[in-house]
């Protein structure tokens, strides 16, 4: 078996061009809290034996020597015998893992501990488990696999890989899709994983730094009973979901990890993943978000008979549950976040909105949950949306009025919700509403969260207008969904914190 939870080694690869730059990264490494370094041996502009030699001399960490061909994605062209020379003489001086490609003769290989590794640049193999069997087979003493990912199921089918190896191994599907493989790889028990020095410094595609690794994907608290959750989305790389769950999770002590599952657009491939998941109860799925382009498909695949009515009738699904037996349920959080926002800054609860006249801007699908949550507690909504078409079809199905953008400078009343992406980070100086249509309203409600008192705040406030900044409800939906996940009460000023934190970086 592998090193087990816990025990899973974090490598950093160091490609430094001169052994300078390398003992630098060395040193770097070890003080970021790594296991073990991988010196790709193929980056430096020259190999002798006094640069190996100093590399090799005294080492803080356990090292493993790798001088990657062209021909599987590394640097190194000159001849076969010379780079095989190269990785003997690191064995000798003292390496301990050399990494040796499969497709070189196991004669012609260097002695010492092996990492015999297989790379697949296209796509998850066909004959993957073949693969794997013969690699195990081998004299080696770890068995490594990467392989381009084409979904978040390689990275369930890499899990499954490193549950059921026989011997120390390493399997990775690499890019965007294949993260979470990375991330759970202790949770599988892998010999290692790999985690760049920083942003820019990695040796595969979707490599983390080893920053993120241990403090935004909780690597040093992940073990083997471990929970996963995850936030499914396309484009997902700059979702704020990863930082508020996993700093939700480690505040209340639950045993969990929350991922990015890049899918790309489309039914099938949503599909797919959730077909991968079901099938494979151990990776101990529990929940997921659903952002954009997927919500309406994760209410197709929860089924309408699992969601509430509200969420059924909105069409779309933002928060799955799964079980052990892999049933699933889904939610809106996104409308309860929104009217609560509104509710709480107003001091009412939601059955007093019944009869306030509110003007929603926008018909797309945020505007879409929150006129379905306004119409259902009563208010007297207009739409008013730039494609005037699309405003009234919206308006029609929740019993709403629809008028042209237009029509905003006569606007009259109590709360304004802008549901449109103007305002939003970088055009910060666009405002949905022109101030003079301000006059009598109480209350304005941005949805746009980026930047946090977006033009259309600013000038509301300065009118007088109570305000509400779309913060407000992507705290509450992160909450709404934390707590149909664990059934506790969510962390919400911490994960408010980490929301502010998070835009403050950007
Ligand atoms: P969407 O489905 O693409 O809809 C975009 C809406 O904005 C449409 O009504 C569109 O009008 C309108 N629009 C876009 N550009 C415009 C412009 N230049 N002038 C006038 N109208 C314009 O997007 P969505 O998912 O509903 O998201 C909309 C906004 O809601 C996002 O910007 C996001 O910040 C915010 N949001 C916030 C949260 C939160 O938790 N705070 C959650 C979800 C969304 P047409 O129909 O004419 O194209």
């Amino acid at each position: 078996m592998s090193g087990g939870p816990g025990k899973t080694n974090l490598i950093v690869p160091l490609t430094g061009a001169t052994v300078e730059a390398m003992l630098a990264g060395f040193r770097a490494a070890a003080s970021a809290g790594a296991d073990m370094v991988e010196f790709r041996l193929d980056s430096l502009q020259k190999v002798d034996r006094a640069g190996l030699r100093a590399l090799l001399e005294d080492p803080p960490l356990p090292v493993i020597a790798t001088c990657r061909p062209v021909r599987q994605g590394g640097r190194f062209d000159g001849p076969e015998p010379d780079r095989l020379g190269i990785l003997s003489a690191a064995a000798e001086l003292g390496a301990d893992y050399v990494d040796v490609e499969d497709d070189v003769p196991e004669p012609q290989g260097p002695r010492g501990r092996v990492i015999l590794s297989h790379h697949d640049f296209s796509g998850r193999p066909a004959d993957l488990e073949a693969i794997v069997d013969r690699l195990e087979r081998s004299e080696a003493e770890v068995a490594k696999v990467a392989f381009a990912a084409a979904g978040p199921e390689d990275a369930v089918a890499a899990c499954g890989i490193l549950r059921r190896a026989a011997k120390p191994a390493i399997v990775l599907a690499m890019g965007e899709h294949g993260v979470m493989s990375r991330i759970l790889a202790g949770k599988f028990g892998a010999f290692g994983t790999f985690a760049a020095l920083a942003e820019g410094a990695g040796s595969a595609p979707g490599q983390l730094t080893i920053d993120e690794m241990k403090r935004l994907y909780r690597w040093d608290a992940t073990g083997a009973a471990t929970a996963v959750y995850g936030v499914i989305g396309c484009p997902v790389a700059h979702s704020m979901s990863p930082a508020i769950h996993n700093a939700a999770f480690a505040e209340t002590g639950i045993d969990a990890v929350y991922v990015p599952l890049r899918i790309e657009p489309g039914p099938e491939s949503f599909h797919r993943f959730l077909d991968a998941v079901r099938a494979s109860p151990w990776l101990d799925l529990r929940g997921l978000s659903v952002t954009i382009p997927h919500k309406e498909n994760a209410l197709s695949a929860v089924g309408p008979a699992n969601v509430d009515e509200l969420s059924r009738r909105i069409g779309a699904v933002n928060t799955v549950r799964l079980d052990a037996e892999g049933h699933l349920a889904g939610w809106n959080t996104d409308y309860a976040a929104a009217t609560d926002a509104l509710c709480e800054a107003m001091g009412i609860s939601r059955p007093r909105l019944a009869g306030r006249a509110v003007a929603v801007l926008g018909a797309g699908g945020a505007a879409r949950a929150i006129v379905a949550a306004l119409a259902h507690y009563g208010a007297d909504v207009t739409v008013y949306n730039r494609t005037v078409a699309r405003g009234e079809k919206l308006a029609a199905e929740f019993g709403a009025r629809a008028l042209g953008r237009d029509a905003l400078a006569d606007l009259s009343a109590e709360i304004v919700v802008n549901c449109t992406s103007v305002g939003m980070h970088p055009h910060v100086d666009d405002s949905p509403l022109p101030v003079r249509a301000l006059r009598g309203v109480g209350v304005v409600f941005d949805t746009v969260y980026n930047p946090v008192e977006t033009r259309l705040l600013r000038e509301a406030r300065q009118a007088g207008c109570r305000t509400v900044s779309g913060v407000d409800m992507f705290v509450n939906q992160a909450a709404g969904q934390f707590e149909i996940w664990t059934g506790r009460p969510a962390p919400r000023e911490l994960m408010r914190q980490v929301v502010l934190d998070q835009l403050k970086g950007r």
